[in-house]
């Protein structure tokens, strides 16, 4: 097993971070949130030369899963994911993109397959735990992976920030539960990689971050 790589292929307009995971030596991976601009995805995946095995998806918002059904399409993978809470959400992309004025061929998503708290997904030797961190989203989930002290999470955590609270579905208090019970306790030495901006570290969050002091 090689090391865990990721690299960030920033798409639509809300510069989302569609995260490509893979393993250093063998390049298979999945797609973390392809929101749109899928021709740059595809671009990076062929360029790179992985072999993606399945799409995952944090949660149902339009810049992480609107070009989810397109990338499906292309590459003939499964889509995973996120919680189920969030089959509304998927259900009404089409909606959401004419709420933001947003342009371009969006589609609703409908998941091979949805995931529940502590479900281990993987590719190769590289495993997941999934953790459903209600909040910004009903259904968001995260991915970590315990060996290489990483995780996925989404619109949960951002650097210095968190996710807003006032869309459908969303919940500070339970946004704050989520952080607080189920992403810091993993502990201060966890990088995160998020689903706009720059990733971190779990430690430096829980000291600074405003949201959370
Ligand atoms: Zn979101
Ligand atoms: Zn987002």
């Amino acid at each position: 097993m090689g090391q865990l790589n990721a690299g960030i292929v920033p798409v639509t307009p809300f510069q989302q971070n569609c995260t490509i995971l893979f393993d250093a030596d063998d390049k298979t991976g999945v797609v973390v949130d392809p929101g749109g601009d899928v021709e740059n995805i595809l671009a990076a995946i062929e360029a790179n030369g992985i072999k993606v095995t399945a799409i995952w998806l944090t949660h149902g918002h339009i810049d992480h899963a609107g070009g989810a059904m397109e990338l499906k399409d292309a590459l003939g993978v499964d889509i995973i994911g996120p919680h189920e809470d969030d089959r509304m959400l998927l259900d009404n992309i089409e909606a959401q993109a004419q709420r933001f004025g947003l342009p371009g061929a969006v589609r609703n998503c409908v998941p091979d397959r949805f995931l529940t708290e502590g479900e281990v997904v993987s590719f190769g030797d590289h495993k997941f735990e999934v953790l459903h961190c209600p909040g910004h989203a009903p259904g968001h989930v995260v991915y970590y992976n315990r060996d290489a002290k990483f995780a996925h999470v989404g619109d949960v955590l951002f650097s210095g920030s968190i996710g807003r609270t006032d869309l459908p579905g969303g919940d500070h208090a339970a946004l704050i539960r989520s952080i607080k019970e189920k992403l810091l306790p993993l502990g201060d030495d966890i990088g995160f990689i998020c689903g706009h901006g720059p990733g971190g570290r779990f430690g430096e969050e829980r000291r600074n971050n405003p949201f959370l002091v």
